[in-house]
């Protein structure tokens, strides 16, 4: 790690994700509440709660059956703090979501570069469609490791320099890589969540396998502890009904 020309900004390296549920109100009883209006017109939120039992048969029933609009009556906003290359993917899910992601033109871009750690597998096998990951050596560990810091070091000096002679900070950022950390407010609901965690997400339980990028999955992973605990039947019902959004 080095100084930069223009100041006394020192990169620093992260291998991991930032996730935070800073905002919600969501609960079991949203899903009920939508879907009982069916047939039972307004309810109080309290009659919802008589019966367990057959809430979570319902809630069931609406996931098994894919009566998906229930599962929409409820939000939550996240804190995330990644990689930009994952928020490239990650703005690719535009229904159900909101973001709103810090500015490289108001503010002067953090040094934060993401290097993976020894967990992350480093070698794809196999063609387009059909591929697995394998561990890496030794030896390209510390090629990735090495390759990484001195250029993230280099470009972020590039920047600095840019910056100290003036230029903006939307021309001067073009130098930086994707590997820079961004941070954002997401905000959707279960539904949107479910779609984003079917895709994004490798699990046992899914009835159609996904092959997401580690980095995107990490970021899943944490969302969705965050989401397991606001509505456990729901959470349970998504699983049980081999992770496919209604
Ligand atoms: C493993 C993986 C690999 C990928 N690789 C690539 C890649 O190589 N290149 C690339 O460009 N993208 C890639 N993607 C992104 C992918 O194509 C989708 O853009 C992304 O997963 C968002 O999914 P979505 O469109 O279903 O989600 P959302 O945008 O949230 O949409 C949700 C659902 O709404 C409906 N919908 C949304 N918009 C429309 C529309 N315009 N017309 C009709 N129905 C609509 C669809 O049913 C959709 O499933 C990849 C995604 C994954 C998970």
């Amino acid at each position: 790690m080095t100084d930069s020309p223009a100041g006394d900004l020192k990169p620093s390296f992260r291998s991991d994700v930032t996730v935070e549920l800073v905002k919600h109100s969501a609960a079991d009883s949203d899903v009920l509440f939508a879907a009982r209006v069916s047939t039972l017109g307004e309810q109080s939120l309290d009659e919802l709660k008589k019966d367990p039992e057959r809430s979570k048969g319902l809630i069931n029933f609406l996931m098994r059956d894919r009566h998906g609009s229930p599962f929409e009556h409820n939000s939550m906003t996240f804190f995330i703090s990644a990689p930009i290359f994952v928020f490239r993917e990650f703005m690719r899910h535009r229904v159900g979501w909101s973001y709103n992601e810090e500015s490289g033109r108001y503010s002067e871009l953090q040094p934060v570069f993401y290097v993976p750690d020894e967990s992350r597998k480093l070698v794809q096998e196999g063609r387009p469609g059909k591929y697995v990951f394998v561990e890496g050596t030794q030896a390209q560990q510390e090629l990735v490791g090495r390759v990484m810091d001195d250029s993230y070091v280099r470009a972020y000096e590039a920047y600095q320099e840019m910056l100290a002679a003036g230029v903006a900070r939307e021309v001067a950022r073009s130098v930086l890589p994707v590997g820079l950390y961004s941070s954002m407010y997401a905000t959707c609901n279960a539904r949107s969540l479910m779609h984003f965690l079917g895709l994004r997400t490798q699990h046992e339980l899914a009835k159609v396998p996904s092959f997401p990028q580690r980095e995107i999955e990490m970021v899943g992973e944490k969302m969705e502890a965050e989401w397991a605990q606001l509505m456990p039947l729901t959470y349970a019902a998504f699983n049980t009904n081999g992770r496919v959004a209604p």
